[in-house]
Parts: C-alpha cells; structure tokens; sequence
C-alpha cells in the first residue's frame, strides 16, 4: 500500500482535535482498524456482507480463525461500544478527522441494524432500507402507474386482444436478443467504450485493470468483486437471455464510471493518499451502497448522454450482433416509457418482503405493473429473497445521484463538464446520501 505525506499531515492533525475532557480515546487510525475487525467478524456470520477486503490480511485471518465462537450478541455490544468510542471524540469541524469519525459511525449504526436482522428481528421494509441505507423508499399505490401503462401500451406492438400487454412487450424487446455466440464480442466492445467514453473525464491509475467473465446461475445480474490494487473482477450473469441494451447498461454499472471506477478511486484517494484503512473494506449494507449503486446506474446516463446510447448500438453493437436495429427508435421510447413504473418495484419488495401479498401475488403483479415475463419476474424475487430491502440501492440511488450531478442555478440542467466533476467528487469522497439530498 501506497502512503504518502498526507499520512503524516492527518495523524498531526488528530493530536491537535478535541476530544471529551479527561478521556483520550485511542487514535483514529487505531479505531479504524477496530472497525475492520468487526466488520470482517461481522462478515464471517454473514456470508455477501463484506463486498469487498484488500486491508490487513492479518485483520481479516483472526476473524475467520477466532471469530467463528463470536456470538451475534457480542459483535451487536463491540458495535455499540466502538461507536460510544467514536463519539467521545470531537474533531473540528469540516476535517478529515470529522470526516472520518462521521464515516465511521454512519457504517456502525447500519451493522446495527443488520445484526439486529441476523439475531432474527423482523424490520418492516421501509425501516429496514432506512437503517441500512440512510434513505427511506416512498411506497406507491399501484394504481397510479395506469397512465404510464396506457402509455406503453400504445408503443407496444400487437394486438391487445391477442395477449397480454407484458407478454408483448417483452416478445417486442426479445427481437433485441444477443445470440449466444456473439454475447462475449459485444459486452467486450461496450465495455471498452465505456471505458474510452470515461477516461477522457476521470484520469485512472494506469496500473488499473479488470477482469470480466460471463457466469449463470446467480441472484444477481452483474457483480464487481474488488480486489485492491486497482483491480476488479466482474461478473455478468447470463441466466436469461441478454438484451442488446444492457451490453452498456452493464459496462457502465460494473466498470467505467461505475463501480470499478469507484473502488480504484477511493483506494487512491482515501487508502492510499491518506492512509485511511477504513476504507478498504466495502460493507454490502451501507449508506455507502446507494451511492455505490446509484453513481452505477447514472454512470450510463453520464457516458452517454442524450440519444448516445441508442445511437451506438445501432452503428456499432447491433451489427456486430447480427440484430437487426432499424426500430431501434422505438425500443428506446419504450424504454423511457418503462422508467416511469419504477416505483413499483420498492412497493412490490416491500410487500413481498413484509408479506402483505403472497409469492405468487407479487409474481402476477411484476407481471402487471413491471410488464416483467414470469420467468424475470421469478429472477427479481430471488434477488429479493437474498439482498431484501437492497433493491431500493438502483433507482433511488440514481434519482439522487442524477439530482445532485444535474442541479444546475436558477433549475436549468449542469453542463456535461460540471457533471463529471461532481461525479468525480461524490465517488472519490466518503459522501454519505444525506450530503446530496
Ligand atoms: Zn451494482
């Protein structure tokens, strides 16, 4: 690990902050190292928990090998007791140290609320993405998604009476189908000009690199697993069939500006500029994920703004896929179009979640208000069964990011170079949702 005479103007500055009269707490960057340590036996009970670890390899073995007799209760009182420590100190205002302490103490009070899931209490949805996340989701009535559903249903092709509106829709998005055989070529390609299309903005380490593989038979649809080191290996699931679209939906989110563009900022900038070894370890539930996922998820938007993303999928994937794009105009109309039923997606989790509906309610309503074919929808639940109340992370998470980026004065939108700057700046700093809302 890098370190570099930052180190030394931070741990000067500790000595000089203030702290409660008569009690010296021990030194941040001791405290912080607390904190790994219960993080990472937190991580030995709750297998996903720890996103990510390139810390202390010592840190991490005592806790596989010591950790395992730990009882819930125990890290539940280390938690609270780390946290009373954290509060007894006092730095100046707009420091690092404040800065660090307020990190700190944001990512305890969420491994709060996880253990208190993991020790069996049942939270309702909304408190739950709360206390893990720092948002609350407004749940929806359904039946205010009717205009956005009308709507589609006059960009979708067919007959209404043929079938039902989701089993046309997604025949329609099917013809965007990548074939088997060209899948690996275009992901490759999109993610490479996500790349080329970041670059130019946010300059990297030139040591950074990626690892990408294509993988079924998972929760989830993509994952970043960050190794240090500037490097991420990232897997894309490819349980269903893949959309042309989501070729740079993907390279976008896991990679360039997303997460693996996140991961290598924040070693450089905070792990290895100032020596802050808090934050090589990546807690899974966390105000941390909303913006983790949220800056993913607006990464496309920013790489490729305006009509961008359609038009080069038409000129460049589309052919090297074999698809025929001459409609393409209309899938993406269709696309915005859907935006406007992501509200049902909280409101379906948390009635799944909170078992106001059953399974199968749930599944037949992603059908109506997601327009999802059975088989996605089923896809979507067994995400919800393993990561619960972390589906609020995506949509909610870009609203806030995508507000912060584009707030403009007088409400007109940032231009594109603002953007990237204020993108630059929530990732590569430990901002908290609060800050942006
Ligand atoms: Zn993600």
């Amino acid at each position: 690990m890098i370190r570099s005479a930052f180190l030394a103007a931070a741990t000067l500055a500790l000595t000089s902050c203030a702290t409660v009269p008569g009690i010296q707490p021990p030194a941040l960057d001791v405290l912080a190292r607390d904190y790994l340590a219960i993080q990472l036996a937190i991580g030995e009970k709750d297998p996903g928990y720890v996103d990510a670890y390139y810390g202390p390899p010592e840190l991490a073995e005592r806790a596989a090998a010591r950790d395992a007799e730990t009882t819930l209760a125990e890290l539940q009182a280390r938690v609270v007791a780390l946290d009373a420590t954290l509060g007894l100190i006092r730095p100046d205002p707009g420091t690092l140290e404040a800065e660090r302490v307020r990190y700190l103490r944001a990512m305890l009070s969420s491994a709060r609320v996880r253990l208190r899931m993991l020790r069996g209490e049942e939270i309702p949805f909304q408190d739950e993405a709360e206390g893990l996340f720092g948002v609350r989701p407004e749940l929806i009535d359904l039946s205010t998604l009717d205009p956005v559903l009308a709507r589609i249903e006059e960009l979708v092709p067919g007959d209404p009476s043929d079938a039902p509106l989701n089993e046309r829709l997604n025949a329609y998005q099917d013809r965007f189908i990548i074939p088997n055989n060209r899948l690996r070529a275009v992901i490759d390609a999109a993610v490479a000009e996500c790349r080329a299309r970041t670059l130019p903005h946010i300059p990297l380490p030139e040591s950074e690199s990626f690892d990408l593989s294509l993988v079924t038979d998972k929760p989830w649809g993509g994952f970043n697993y960050y190794q240090g080191d500037y490097h991420s290996v990232i897997e894309i699931n490819t349980d269903l069939p893949t959309r042309l679209d989501r070729a740079v939906d993907v390279g976008c989110h896991e990679a360039y500006p997303g997460h693996h563009v996140y991961s290598t900022l924040i070693e450089r900038d905070r792990v290895n500029a100032l020596g802050q070894v808090e934050f090589t370890l990546l807690p899974l539930y966390s105000p941390r994920a909303i913006i983790s996922e949220g800056s993913a998820e607006y990464g496309v938007k920013l790489a490729f703004p305006g009509d961008s993303q359609m038009e080069y999928e038409r000129d460049v994937l589309a052919p090297l896929a074999g698809i025929d794009a001459s409609d393409i105009e209309q899938y993406y109309e269709l696309r915005e179009a859907l935006k406007g039923l992501s509200g049902a997606y909280y409101t379906l989790a948390a009635a799944y979640l909170d078992e106001t509906m059953t399974r199968e309610e749930v599944i037949e309503a992603s059908m109506r208000y997601r327009l999802m074919s059975r088989e996605r929808a089923e896809q979507s639940l067994r995400f919800m069964d393993t990561y619960r109340s972390y589906v609020i992370n995506y949509g909610l998470g870009e609203q806030i990011v995508g507000a912060a980026v584009e707030a403009g004065p007088n409400g007109e939108a940032a231009d594109m170079a603002t953007r990237w700057q204020r993108f630059i700046g929530i990732l590569s700093t430990p901002t908290l949702p609060e800050d942006l809302m």
